[in-house]
């Protein structure tokens, strides 16, 4: 079939909006009739710098990010590595910000000091309990306390987000380096409805990114690998705190880490050297960038500029798109068995089991959708089952669509 003919609703890389895709291929061949292709162009080359500068720009206007040089405002940047390199890069980063202002304060007795080091970690599904292992890989498990671990509350497996009264969050605040929670956990489906409370807030968004406003001043780091729904996979997006770099924060000196047996990270995923360096430290990915600036382009254009918040138009959509899926899943609740909770269903990957979970049926589920030119239903190879992934790029009409087959197939059961 040709791209046209075809929805395709898989989890990432996702789906890009077709008149970004056509773009693409020309720019690819001959950047703004420079007779030289974007792959080719140099990240240091005044186009290369328009680039970076629109997609910042668009960015900062889509979630209203506070732009000034002090304490308030916070740096875009784009980084690679994917989402995984900033499980790491919040470990090291957080980890020398807070033996920084440690040691500031005292100078004697730092080794009793470090041994309190707290990180605190949301388990909510697949990809914080990744984060968290991280954690505990570069600092130890005895440093790392897991907030919650929603599987407990669940039959063993992810689907809810615990109520608050059964967190236990690090008491004092003087010990904890961040406290970490995935927005949107693309493999079990499971959303948090707002942001949690805690210290030196740390939000991995990469699978509900630009999908809804977010509270960015709650945070000290907003991070998501672009492939889900900003653009193509090569980048990865960190939005940080001006709190949390220098000057305006402290960091330990990589002798005095390695004095306390804490992590050193590497240079291309030290936050303060790519804000220094504007994200050209060293090779960018400008199409990445580019790519992505487009994207966020038409999600201006789609709102006008005085509707606030920037993020209203698409957050209707998105909803509009989950509530026609998920009220067609619940109809044919005999057929269709929901995995998350109804209090915490994410927007953006609806996760559900075919007749209890009957491989035959996910089969026949799966081949009829293939048929009907519905791609990338396949649910992550670790839970099994179907996942439909509704980010910005699939069309309503898509949506539609595959609610239709979600009726027609209930009916064959
Ligand atoms: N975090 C979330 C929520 C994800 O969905 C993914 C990948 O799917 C990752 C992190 C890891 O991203 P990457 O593959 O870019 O390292």
């Amino acid at each position: 079939p040709q791209r046209s003919e075809v929805h395709y609703f898989g989890a990432g890389p996702a789906p890009l909006p077709t008149p970004v895709l056509e773009e693409a291929s020309k720019v690819l061949l001959n950047y703004n009739d420079s007779g030289i292709g974007l792959t080719e162009i140099s990240h240091r080359s005044p186009e290369a710098n328009a680039i970076l500068a629109h997609t910042q720009s668009g960015l900062q206007r889509l979630l209203d990010i506070p732009e000034s040089d002090g304490p308030d405002g916070y740096q875009i940047l784009f980084l690679q590595g994917g989402g995984s390199g900033e499980f790491s890069a919040v470990v090291y980063h957080m980890v020398a910000i807070w033996l920084g202002g440690v040691a500031k304060k005292k100078q004697q007795g730092l080794d009793q000091e470090a041994a309190r080091l707290r990180l605190d970690y949301f388990v909510t599904g697949s990809w914080s309990l990744k984060a968290s292992q991280e954690a505990a890989r570069l600092v130890g498990s005895e440093h790392v306390n897991i907030v919650t671990d929603a599987r407990k509350y669940h039959d063993g497996k992810f689907g809810v987000i615990p109520s608050q009264d059964s967190w236990t969050q690090t008491k004092s605040k003087d010990d904890i380096a961040l406290t970490y929670y995935c927005d949107n956990e693309t493999v079990d489906g499971v959303e948090f409805p707002c942001a949690p409370e805690g210290q030196n807030l740390i939000a991995d968004m990469s699978s509900n990114f630009l999908s809804r406003p977010v509270d960015i001043r709650k945070h000290a780091v907003i991070f998501g690998g672009a492939q889900k729904n900003v653009g193509t996979t090569g980048i990865t997006i960190a939005i940080v705190s001006n709190r949390i770099l220098p000057p305006h924060a402290e960091m330990a000196d990589p002798a005095l880490l390695r004095k306390m047996g804490l992590p050193i990270g590497p240079v291309v995923l030290n936050w303060p050297t790519i804000a220094k360096n504007n994200s050209l430290y060293n090779t960018l990915p400008i199409f990445d960038v580019w790519i992505a600036g487009q994207v966020m382009q038409r999600l201006l254009d789609q709102s006008p500029a005085d509707k606030s918040p920037r993020m209203a138009t698409q957050e209707a959509e998105s909803n509009r798109k989950a509530d026609l899926l998920y009220s067609v899943l619940d109809a044919h609740s005999t057929v269709y068995n929901v995995v998350p909770d109804k209090s915490v269903r994410s927007r953006m990957n609806l996760c559900f089991r075919v007749n209890g979970g009957n491989a035959e049926a996910e089969k026949a589920f799966l081949k009829g959708a293939e048929s009907r030119n519905l791609m990338g239903l396949k649910g992550h190879r670790s839970v099994g089952g179907i996942r439909i992934s509704n980010y910005n790029a699939v069309p309503v009409e898509a949506a539609e669509k595959l609610a239709s087959y979600l009726e027609d197939f209930a009916k064959t059961q």
